[in-house]
């Protein structure tokens, strides 16, 4: 199996649901004993989150690729970053380093392309909203993609950060968003984006007004795919000694 290194912490509670997840998928791949070789590295929500706040984007950069370095220095062969926000940063990370990075809105799209969707809505933090760096990542599938109005928009960003990276999770915030996406499926959309990685906390996503795309579960499953999956020239590299060894 291949090491993953995970930027984690933001939040703990999202983190927590990537490792179980990996966790649960390699036991159904590779048999009840089975785990994964994991690096995480939990950053201080608290003041990552304030660099975002004040829109500090070269500090948050610099953490992001300073933990992405240190993971691929203690042997991480690949990355993956649990938070769509920090994918505003991706393309510093996916350059500091020599390894793969797992985007989680081509994980996310690719999904929904193999599902026929082609009209999406998008909820998630204000800048995974406002900003285009999710969007167009996922448009570049050929979705459109649409997100809530602004006073929606704005009561969802306070429900994550004042609610969901703190772990509280609350029956009028699951009703402002089952609202939302009675709405999103009102104005034709065939299909929802949770692209925040706790939102799946507040959002069922099997039963619902329409379908759900959760990316923690959508990138978990990936980073799986990719753990289990010898790049070709190992898989080449090990035949060739297990034949040697065959002729020895
Ligand atoms: N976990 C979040 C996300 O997926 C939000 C927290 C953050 O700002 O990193 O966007």
């Amino acid at each position: 199996m291949r090491k993953l290194g995970m930027i984690g912490g933001m939040s703990w509670v999202s983190t927590a649901m990537y490792y179980e997840q990996i966790n649960k998928g390699v036991i159904r791949r590779k048999g009840p004993l089975a785990s994964p070789p994991l690096l995480i590295e939990s950053l201080d929500f608290a003041k990552f989150s304030h660099l975002q706040t004040i829109g500090d984007w070269d500090a948050v950069a610099e953490v992001l690729t300073d933990s992405a370095k240190r993971l691929e220095d203690a042997g991480a062969e690949g990355l993956i970053l649990c938070s769509n926000t920090a994918h505003k940063l991706y393309d510093q990370v996916a350059d500091a380093v020599g390894i793969e990075v797992l985007h989680i809105a081509d994980v996310t799209a690719a999904k929904m392309v193999r599902d026929g969707v082609k009209r999406t809505g998008l909820i998630g933090t204000r800048h995974t909203m406002a900003e285009p760096f999710l969007r167009e990542r996922v448009e570049a599938h050929g979705i459109s993609v649409s997100v809530p109005d602004p006073g929606t928009a704005k009561e969802i960003d306070r429900i994550i950060f004042e609610e969901l990276v703190r772990g509280h999770v609350s029956r009028v915030s699951g009703r402002t968003l089952k609202t939302c996406l009675t709405v999103m499926g009102q104005a034709r959309q065939q299909a929802v984006i949770l692209g925040c990685t706790e939102l799946v906390l507040l959002v069922d996503p099997v039963a619902n007004v329409l379908p759900v795309y959760d990316t923690t579960a959508l990138h978990a499953q990936a980073a799986v795919e990719w753990i289990i999956t010898e790049p070709a020239a190992k898989a080449d590299e090990a035949k060739v000694e297990v034949q040697e060894a065959e002729h020895a």
